[in-house]
């Protein structure tokens, strides 16, 4: 998505060879008009996936979650990672390593959300090693239900998330797939549409 690439590189930082930072626009403070157009991508893409619901992992899925959420009028819910005192029981719980926070996290949500009559699509902000991707994946197995595919807002390629995730059969829609952060620099992946 040409926008997105562009902002990526007018606002984006890369903080080494294998972290970005976009607290401008995406993780921090957030450009309204830009998830907006995120949202209808989203929603264009998996169109015919008879799409029920949308899954993503708090704080920053939740933004592009709830834009395509709104375009294809379906609900959004958000895996929360730390215990809360309303969610308590009644759980589908997954161990999800973090790459940004180099931690362990158990990420949960209420089973009232979705069913073995949910087709769901997941969505992250980012895919990096493919750890809340596969948490994801796993809570839908524990509720049975469909999983339409995965929408990520920023891949980086040269990580194994992707492959991973694509190899075992999953349907995976990246907005901007980074090749490489290197020398300060984002470069995209050649093959990617814009
Ligand atoms: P994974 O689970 O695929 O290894 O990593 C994805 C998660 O880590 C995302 O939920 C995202 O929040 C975070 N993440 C991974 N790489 C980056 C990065 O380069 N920049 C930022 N801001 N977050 C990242």
């Amino acid at each position: 998505m040409e926008a997105l690439k562009q902002k990526i590189l007018s606002e984006g930082k890369v903080l080494s060879e294998s972290v970005l930072k976009v607290d401008s626009f995406l993780n921090h403070q957030i450009d309204p008009e830009l998830m907006q157009e995120i949202g209808r991508e989203f929603a264009d893409r998996y169109a015919d996936a008879g799409v029920t619901k949308i899954l993503t992992l708090e704080s920053s899925g939740i933004a592009p979650a709830v834009m395509t959420g709104l375009t294809m009028g379906v609900p959004v819910i958000f895996a929360r990672k730390r215990k809360s005192l309303t969610l308590t029981n009644h759980l589908y719980s997954a161990e999800v390593y973090s790459f940004t926070k180099r931690e362990a996290n158990e990420i949960s949500i209420s089973q009232d959300f979705i069913t073995s009559e949910d087709t769901v699509l997941i969505m992250d902000d980012f895919l990096a090693n493919g750890q809340a991707v596969i948490g994801m994946i796993n809570i839908l197995q524990q509720a049975d239900a469909q999983l339409a595919g995965i929408g990520i807002v920023i891949e980086k390629g040269f990580q194994e998330g992707g492959r991973k995730i694509r190899n075992q059969g999953y349907r995976v829609e990246t907005l901007a797939n980074i090749a490489e952060l290197t020398d300060g620099q984002v470069t995209f992946m050649k093959e990617e549409k814009v």
